[in-house]
């Protein structure tokens, strides 16, 4: 049985103080549970505020983003040493927005979940197609390449422990969820891939979240589907009692 993994992806949103203020209700909220894996991934600037208000919680912290070179040159970006030192437990990893707006490939992606796992961290690997691609027919196509790239090379010790994503682009920030059966059609396709890259023990013990417009009333019809783990949120995680009821769908 896969434990549940539901993260907030924050995005470039919430100042410290709001950051804190939402970890303090967050953690009040969420006190008793002990059943699903919670993760709050803001801004890098308030990881650690975050990381002290619940340290004593069972919510973990999440980066948005890393870079794949140890130190140097690099102006503007964030290490794994960096995140490693401040304790950050999970690091989003080719979210689609870092695709298309930052240029990112499933090289540069491959890279850098290598990086996140050599430094004792654990990735949220996001992946999925464009509108274009599903209505062009490749959507399969395009989710087998991210994966056989984006995993090229990471051994199957590690490969137990990451957490897959599947966020159709079409679906994130438009208000337009994929249904559940879209959505479960895609997450069995990404597991017999796994089976076919790794093998049967590696995909079913794989988490994959669903991301794209989830929300308080579909996240339930989401989460009843047999492969669908969990939930990678982004808009409805900016207020923390629509975020509550995101995690304690099921209450
Ligand atoms: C996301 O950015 O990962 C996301 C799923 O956003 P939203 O929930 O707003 O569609």
């Amino acid at each position: 049985m896969r434990r549940k993994i539901i993260a907030a992806n924050w995005k470039m949103n919430k100042n410290i103080n709001e950051s804190i203020d939402f970890a303090n209700k967050l953690a009040k909220n969420l006190s008793e549970l002990n059943d699903r894996d919670v993760i709050i991934c803001p801004p890098f600037v308030n990881l650690q505020a975050i990381k002290s208000i619940i340290e004593k919680t069972p919510i973990k912290i999440g980066a948005q983003n890393i870079h794949f070179e140890k130190n140097g040159a690099f102006t503007g970006e964030i290490s794994a040493d960096m995140l490693k030192s401040i304790a950050c437990d999970y690091v989003i990893v080719g979210h689609s927005e870092r695709r298309t707006l930052f240029g990112e490939d499933d090289r540069m992606i491959n890279l850098k979940i290598k990086t996140v796992f050599e430094n004792g961290m654990i990735p949220i690997f996001c992946i999925g197609e464009t509108l274009e691609e599903r209505e062009s027919g490749i959507l399969l196509a395009v989710v087998e390449r991210q994966l056989k790239v984006g995993l090229a090379g990471i051994s199957g010790s590690f490969i137990e422990k990451i957490v897959i994503a599947y966020e159709p682009v079409w679906a994130i920030g438009t208000g337009k969820v994929a249904s559940n059966e879209q959505a479960q059609e895609m997450h069995r396709f990404i597991r017999d891939t796994i089976v076919k890259m790794y093998n049967n023990e590696f995909a079913n013990s794989i988490r994959i979240q669903y991301g794209g417009s989830v929300k308080p009333d579909n996240v339930s019809g989401l989460m009843a589907e047999s492969d669908i783990d969990g939930a990678l949120v982004g808009g409805a995680s900016l207020d923390p009692e629509s975020f509550t009821r995101i995690v304690l769908y099921d209450r």
